[in-house]
């Protein structure tokens, strides 16, 4: 029994088949590198692994990565991911440009393009949405929030709040794009309050998919100073994996779970997963949720009014 919507099972109900997605790096930057060191976690390649040289053209890296995944997979559809960096921080004709070569590409089915929450507007939306309907494309837009913690947003240097995701997440709703948001569940300082806020914001917006990554430290980030010399205290694996079941019983049942942990190349890493495999850390995470019985959901009580009826006395 699936405990949570996982995320390949979700693009097996809308496409009917299996869909992978195909990393792509553009030739961007973000804002929050430009005005000093960026995010105290960034390593510097803005998150843009598994994927090609960002000066090798769109349709050349699909193509390539594409043959790769239908070889391992026998995929035939895909969806193409603008991963690296703030992808709507290239000019908007630039990022038109792109985004069509993608779309172009045979046996592409959706597009996602992740962001900044401060660095979305109307304009790039807009551009999407008249690719995805002269294309028949489905359109993902990815918001970095970490966390819905606003004094450990402001210590990472993250450079936007909570206030500019919330922005993000309304002005994208309409276009009926789907929403994905990125959190981090162990970020230093963080409990298990901010992670129990934290899906309960996401489960109060219209968002659609979270992709949770375990804390992962590149060698030569901020963050990996820091830790080198002591100034910042890591949980435990146990209480991430605690962090990790509460959460998912926390966000909404119709949310779609893309990821509990990070999956990164270990040669850089400071510190990520506790020195432990992703996949092993799946497995114990689905062995508690087993032992509990519990499913996604199963403590999303508090939307619509639930005071109301938790505490009316007739
Ligand atoms: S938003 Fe991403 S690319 Fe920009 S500084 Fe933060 S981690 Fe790095």
């Amino acid at each position: 029994m699936e405990r949570y919507n996982a995320y390949s099972s979700h693009l097996k109900k809308i496409y009917g088949q299996k869909v992978y997605k195909l990393p792509v790096n553009l030739p961007v930057t973000c804002p929050n590198r430009l005005n000093g060191t960026g995010c105290s976690f960034c390593g510097g390649a803005g998150t843009g692994f598994e994927a090609m040289d960002a000066e090798v053209s769109v349709r050349e890296q699909l193509v390539l990565t594409k043959e790769k995944i239908a070889k391992k997979y026998k995929a035939k559809k895909f969806i193409a991911y603008f991963q690296n960096y703030t992808n709507t921080f290239l000019p908007l004709d630039d990022f038109r440009a792109y985004v069509l070569e993608a779309a172009l590409v045979e046996d592409i089915v959706g597009i996602s393009i992740s962001t900044r929450p401060d660095c979305i507007n109307h304009a790039y939306l807009d551009v999407l949405q008249e690719i995805s309907k002269q294309y028949g494309i489905r359109i993902t837009m990815e918001y970095g929030l970490q966390t819905a913690n606003y004094h450990t947003l402001e210590k990472i240097n993250r450079g936007h709040t909570l206030a500019e995701y919330i922005d993000a997440v309304w002005m994208t709703a309409p276009y009926g794009f789907e929403i994905c948001t990125h959190i981090i569940l162990n970020l230093p300082g963080d409990t298990m309050t901010d992670v129990l806020e934290t899906a309960k914001i996401v489960s109060a917006l219209p968002v659609k998919i979270v992709k949770l990554h375990s804390l992962y430290i590149p060698k030569g980030s901020v963050l990996y100073q820091e830790y080198e010399h002591g100034k910042i205290t890591l949980c435990s694996k146990e209480e991430y994996l605690e962090r990790l079941m509460e959460f998912i019983c926390y966000v909404r049942s119709d949310m779609v779970i893309e990821r509990l942990f990070s999956r990164v190349p270990k040669e850089d890493a400071g510190f990520s997963n506790w020195g432990a495999s992703w996949w092993k850390l799946r497995d114990m995470f689905n062995e508690m949720m087993e032992k509990k019985h519990y499913i996604q959901g199963c403590k999303c009580n508090y939307l619509n009014g639930a005071a109301l009826e938790r505490w009316r006395i007739e």
